[in-house]
């Protein structure tokens, strides 16, 4: 007899069959998410908003579907936790700053509406590093999110909150956004899994944009088969997104469920040379080359490539991404969203505008804007952004030698494990390095997850797949069959 307690502990299957059976009704698979986070988020600080009257609205329209009778889709009466760059009508959007605090968006984004139309029940939004600018949500101007793990710790950003929820138990799905590695690093540091889909795979229309040429939503959750259930509810065209592929989604699912059988005969993966010796805490390496080893064992053949022009992805994308980010956060202007200061009538447009902005973005958010526009401008623009530009050429050629000869390429997820708040903010740089190994891909635009592999002193490493584009699947596969060996780790009691 399954209590609803235990029900916070099912994978997103395992829930969606309970209801689809009649064991348990949406509504009391929602209510048994919500007691969770009332019983602890008051420690984890997973969430900014939990909407409870939505979540419960949402589960009773799926009971009434399945008392009428209708067909429920797979992941129908599922909750899920969406990131706060996403928009959801009617719903609290701050993409983590003070800036948009009060806003409430008049439209759902893609995501949240593919997320409604598949019957998935959303209990809330997710804290993050503002703007999606960060790896430890320590940037949130609402304070930052506890790692399940060691609350001490920071639990990955910019989407902690997403990652967090699913080790806290709070939900067994959860959204985010990948830009330089937001979906994977959070994943690597809580245990889970995070899944950054090929660039214009998932729609960015109704997600607040950073970078847009990188910005990719995608799917965070315990185990590899319900991160491609998710993946394939929420992907696919959208025409409302000018750089959505006009394709379908890979099967991802076949593929996870495929990889589930652990056998990888046939398959070549590609250690990359520049990130598998030097470059990460020796536990992290002792971890990644032992998952290495189990994945030779389930029959897959490990190649060497080298990848020359990854060691400047870190500096290109500082370039590119704040560049992109100035231009895109001109419009946080105090008169169309959220904050406005100093508009007492007796100030001008323009001084109004400096004061909101001052007011409204936080440090790491202006050091962005900052060294966008500064790499942005004449005289500067062929040295900066033009140099970098090259440079993603440079990254996307070697990806494309390096597929030639393998399937998948293969690192660990991010060079440390969960770091002790404080440790990395003096040091603009130290936060930086988290996503020395996750920034190429989005360069390149291909899809990469995140899969836990083990231990390190007791905290989650995850390993990195990578795939060429529009290959989702291959990573799936890859990482179910990681996953057949692991296991899922699980946090201590919180
Ligand atoms: N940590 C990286 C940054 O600060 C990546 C962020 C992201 O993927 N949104 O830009």
């Amino acid at each position: 007899m399954t209590t609803m307690a235990d029900v916070t502990r099912m994978t997103a299957t395992e829930i969606a069959a309970l209801i689809a059976t009649g064991e348990a009704s949406a509504v009391e698979v929602t209510r048994a998410h919500l007691d969770r986070i009332a019983a602890v988020d008051d420690r984890v600080h997973a969430f900014l908003h939990v909407d409870t009257d939505g979540a419960l609205e949402a589960a009773r329209a799926v009971d009434a579907k399945r008392a009428a009778g209708e067909e429920l889709g797979p992941l129908a009466g599922v909750p899920v936790a969406v990131k706060d760059v996403l928009t959801a009508k009617g719903v609290p959007t701050t993409v983590g700053s003070k800036i948009l605090e009060g806003w409430r968006p008049p439209y759902d984004s893609t995501i949240v509406r593919r997320l409604r139309a598949a019957g998935t029940v959303m209990l809330g939004k997710t804290n993050m590093d503002e703007f999606a600018m960060g790896s430890s949500t320590e940037y949130s101007a609402y304070g930052p999110t506890g790692n399940p793990w060691d609350l001490g710790r920071i639990p990955g950003g910019s989407g902690g909150g997403s990652s967090a929820a699913l080790a806290a138990y709070e939900a067994p799905l959860a959204i985010g956004s990948d830009t330089g590695g937001s979906i994977r690093q959070p994943g690597a540091v809580t245990g889970t899994v995070g899944a950054k889909p090929t660039y214009g795979g998932t729609s960015r229309y109704g997600l607040v944009a950073f970078s847009s040429s990188l910005d990719t939503p995608g799917p965070c959750a315990r185990t590899v088969l319900d991160a491609a259930l998710l993946h394939e509810a929420i992907g696919g065209h959208d025409p409302r997104d000018s750089t959505s592929i006009p394709a379908p989604v890979p099967d991802v699912v076949a593929a996870a469920r495929a990889g589930a059988s652990g056998d990888l005969t046939g398959v070549k993966l590609g250690l990359v040379t520049e990130f598998s010796g030097e470059g990460a805490e020796p536990g992290v390496t002792a971890a990644f080359r032992d998952a290495v080893d189990a994945l030779t064992k389930l029959g897959a053949e490990v190649v060497e490539v080298s990848c020359p022009h990854f060691q400047y992805a870190l500096p290109a994308y500082y370039l590119i991404a704040p560049s992109e980010c100035s231009s895109n956060l001109a419009r946080f202007d105090g008169v169309r969203f959220g904050l406005r200061v100093g508009d007492d009538g007796n100030r001008g447009l323009e001084e109004v505008m400096s004061l909101t902005r001052d007011a409204g973005f936080g440090p790491e958010v202006k050091r962005r804007i900052m060294l966008g526009t500064y790499a942005l401008s004449s005289g500067y623009y062929d040295a900066y952004y033009g140099q970098a530009q090259k440079v993603r050429t440079l990254i996307t050629r070697d990806f494309t030698a390096a597929f030639e000869q393998a399937d998948v390429l293969i690192s660990p997820t991010t060079p440390f494990v969960a770091f002790p708040f404080g440790s990395r903010t003096a040091d603009p740089y130290q936060m930086y390095l988290a996503d020395l190994f996750t920034i190429p891909t989005n360069l390149y635009g291909g899809p990469g997850i995140s899969v836990p592999c083990g231990l390190s002193e007791g905290l989650p490493v995850g390993l990195q797949i990578m795939a060429p584009t529009m290959a989702d699947d291959r990573m799936y596969r890859v990482g179910a069959a990681l996953e057949s060996v692991i296991g899922t780790l699980t946090p201590p009691e919180l």
